[in-house]
């Protein structure tokens, strides 16, 4: 019975040691890691702080052990005799009235040659991971776009025109990719970082954007719900529209799984320039096909509205009210 108490305390004071790292903190203003594709959910992370669905324990964990990591790849670096200086310096972005509008602490800077490159730790799953290669895939997620705000951020407040990331799999794998200050980019990031503080100084939210994608994943799509519900809701009692809702959300999770491991395996075999096995199941063949496809972007506006007509457009957005609304 001794074991069994033992186990019990250890589970208890775990749950309890990670609970302690939920807490959430006001803020005073944006925080360049946390720059959203929607400038609402922006708004919502001053304007409703306390808000913010709060994440599980196992994902509280999985974060914690991305911090512990990100002290490990900074010892291996001076390990590796490399000058690491300024860690989690503070840069503080003001707008044209003088207004502190955004706050940031880079990881830390290389000294390197005489020059100083600041650097960010990412540690991810080992999917994740895979799928990063260059700067330009950081575009294709809407975690990974934060990313890279953040990082061009660091570089326009600390006045640097070139930093990296340092991307982990928590097994001791690295890559390290070059950023380079992208003045355009930077200008965009601050353009919208002003609009929205307007907004939160008057207290008010712009529209909600029309992407299931990112607002299934939103940590305030549950405030966003009234704004649905306000229009006028009813409801339905079907039990078979009932179960299969819910056996949907059991399916979810899955498919979202297939979708990485599918780009994945797809960016790992679209090199192959023959047909190949893969064990004695699979048979690999990559083809080629040239298609003539209409750049419609090379077409002039005044050309395009010529041919412009209105359709309808149907979307359903599905929200998971248990959950609090996140996925
Ligand atoms: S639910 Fe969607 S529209 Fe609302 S704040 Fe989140 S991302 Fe923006």
């Amino acid at each position: 019975m001794t074991i069994e108490k033992l186990i019990e305390e250890i589970i208890t004071k775990y749950n309890a040691y990670l609970e302690s790292k939920k807490q959430k903190y006001p803020r005073q203003c944006f925080i360049a890691s946390d720059i959203s594709d929607c400038d609402r959910c922006l708004i919502y992370s001053v304007l409703n702080w306390q808000d913010r669905a709060e994440v599980d324990n196992y994902l509280i964990a999985i974060l914690e052990a991305g911090k512990e990591y990100e002290r490990k790849v900074i010892a291996d670096l001076l390990n590796l005799g490399f000058e690491i200086i300024e860690g989690q310096t503070p840069f503080e972005i003001k707008n044209r009235q003088g207004e502190v509008i955004c706050r940031g602490k880079i990881d830390g800077k290389i000294k390197y040659s005489g020059n100083k490159y600041p650097f960010e730790i990412k540690t991810m799953n080992i999917n994740m991971f895979n799928l990063i290669n260059d700067i330009e895939d950081f575009s294709k997620k809407p975690l990974f776009r934060k990313y890279l705000r953040q990082i061009q951020l660091y570089l326009y407040g600390h006045n640097c025109e070139e930093g990296l990331f340092i991307i982990t799999d928590l097994q001791k794998h690295y890559k390290l990719i070059p950023v380079y200050l992208d003045y355009g980019e930077c200008e965009l990031i601050l353009q919208r970082l002003e609009k929205c503080w307007e907004y939160v100084k008057k207290k008010e939210l712009p529209q909600m954007i029309n992407d299931t994608r990112i607002c299934q994943k939103c940590a305030f799509n549950h405030l966003c719900l009234p704004d649905i519900k306000s229009e006028g809701s009813e409801f339905i009692e079907d039990d078979e529209l009932l179960t299969m809702l819910e056996r949907r959300e059991e399916l979810k999770k899955y498919v979202e799984e297939y979708e990485e491991i599918d780009e994945i395996v797809k960016e790992r075999l679209k090199v192959l320039t023959k047909p190949a096995f893969v064990g004695d199941k699979f048979l690999v063949e990559v083809k080629k096909t040239i298609y003539t496809q209409l750049n419609v972007k090379l077409i002039p506006d005044e050309i395009k509205k010529q041919y412009e007509e209105k359709k309808e457009r149907i979307q359903i957005i599905i929200k998971n009210l248990e959950k609090g609304g996140t996925k």
